[in-house]
């Protein structure tokens, strides 16, 4: 088994200002610390440890005490933000001491060259060269958060990052889920009675639209395409001066597939969706679960049978077909009302649970399943 990976932190100049903190007024935290740490403590598996010089505490230029309480101050305003540390290292000495326990002097953190610890995948966190020195003494990497310094060809090899902001550290060390690829598929599907193409961005913005030449379906299709905020671009040609049957059936097994396809292994999403919609006279409930098992609950009942020209009978079977193809449990109701009213709530619910159950956890990629797969 690995060992467990630690981001270093240097106190002075990465937390907070670099000074001699022996005031409250001399407390000043560094731009968006507050905001990478709690993400990195949130998203990542890092263990977090303090490693601080400073120097000459004890005497009489910088009483004990008066340490103390910044460092505590520093500590509990940080803990408030969710932000806490597995462990700290402060040491006292002067630069003339030459103490072993001065950075880059690594006799505080001797315990972290074990095998518990996975130096190889740990970071130091400095403003300075020293702290460099420190990581490449420890076997981890540097991340060095000062623009200005040159770093020298001894320590290239050391500093993975040199930034001037926490923002980059945060995205170096945690990529963003709006950085993430998208998750996208391409499909095409041809019978002897239809002819479908289908292409699917799931991280999209509600962009695109899909025509299969049936009025009230394609209005239907567009509410799924702006709720989801999928983008969804498609055709379909089919035999709809025949029956709506086979075109609103294939599509509804295309885009199900698709959906399937761009999820992959569905790792690290939310799975389940839902959402209570109301529009006018009547509300839509709609509930889903990416579970692998198709199932299907059907409670809707409609006083028309048609609506303009579009059979009221395939509402069901579009989400039945589009259950069975993506693998999904979807439940839908809706209460007696306006039939237009009705398809278009259901339509409108089932594209915005859509989006909640595709929805990406920040730092997850876990199989959302006590079985591993769904
Ligand atoms: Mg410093």
């Amino acid at each position: 088994m690995k060992g467990k990976k630690v981001l270093f932190l240097d106190r002075d100049g990465v937390i907070v200002i670099e000074d001699q903190i022996d005031s409250y007024e001399r407390i000043i935290y560094i731009p968006h610390v507050f905001e990478a740490l709690r993400r990195i403590r949130r998203e990542s598996d890092f263990s977090l440890v303090m490693v601080s010089n400073q120097d000459g505490v004890g005497t009489p230029a910088f009483p004990y005490k008066d340490y103390l309480k910044c460092q505590d101050r520093i500590l509990s305003t940080l803990r408030g933000e969710d932000i806490w540390f597995d462990d700290i290292n402060v040491d006292f000495s002067l630069p003339e001491d030459n103490c072993p326990t001065r950075k880059p002097g690594t006799g505080m953190l001797e315990e972290y060259k074990g095998d518990e610890y996975d130096m190889a995948s740990s970071f130091m966190v400095g403003d300075r060269l020293t702290d460099m020195m420190l990581a490449k003494a420890m076997g981890c990497r540097g991340i060095l958060l000062n623009g200005e310094v040159e770093v020298p060809p001894e320590l290239a090899d050391t500093v993975a990052l040199q930034c001037a902001s926490w923002l980059d550290i945060l995205s170096f060390l945690i990529p963003d889920a709006t950085n993430m690829a998208h998750r996208t598929a391409h499909l095409e599907r041809r019978t002897n009675e239809t002819d479908i193409s289908i292409d699917l961005d799931l991280d999209g913005s509600g962009m695109g639209e899909i025509i299969s030449g049936i009025g009230f379906f394609d209005h239907m299709l567009s509410q799924i395409v702006r709720h989801s905020r999928f983008d969804m671009n498609g055709s379909v040609k089919g035999d709809a001066e025949v029956d709506e049957h086979h075109s609103v059936e294939d599509l509804a097994i295309t885009l199900g597939s698709a959906i399937l396809e761009a999820l992959g292994e569905k790792r690290g999403i939310e799975r389940y969706g839902y959402e209570v919609l109301t529009m006018d006279d009547v509300v839509a409930t709609v509930a889903l679960d990416f579970s692998g098992r198709p199932d299907f609950i059907y409670d809707v009942n409609f006083k028309r049978e048609y609506i303009g020209t579009f059979p009221t009978e395939m509402v069901r079977h579009f989400f039945k077909s589009f259950s069975d193809s993506a693998r999904m449990n979807i439940y839908i109701s809706v209460t007696d009302g306006n039939s237009h009213h009705q398809a278009e709530a259901v339509f409108k619910a089932f594209a915005r649970a859509l989006r909640k159950a595709v929805r990406r956890i920040p730092g997850s990629n876990e199989i959302s399943s006590t079985k591993g797969v769904l």
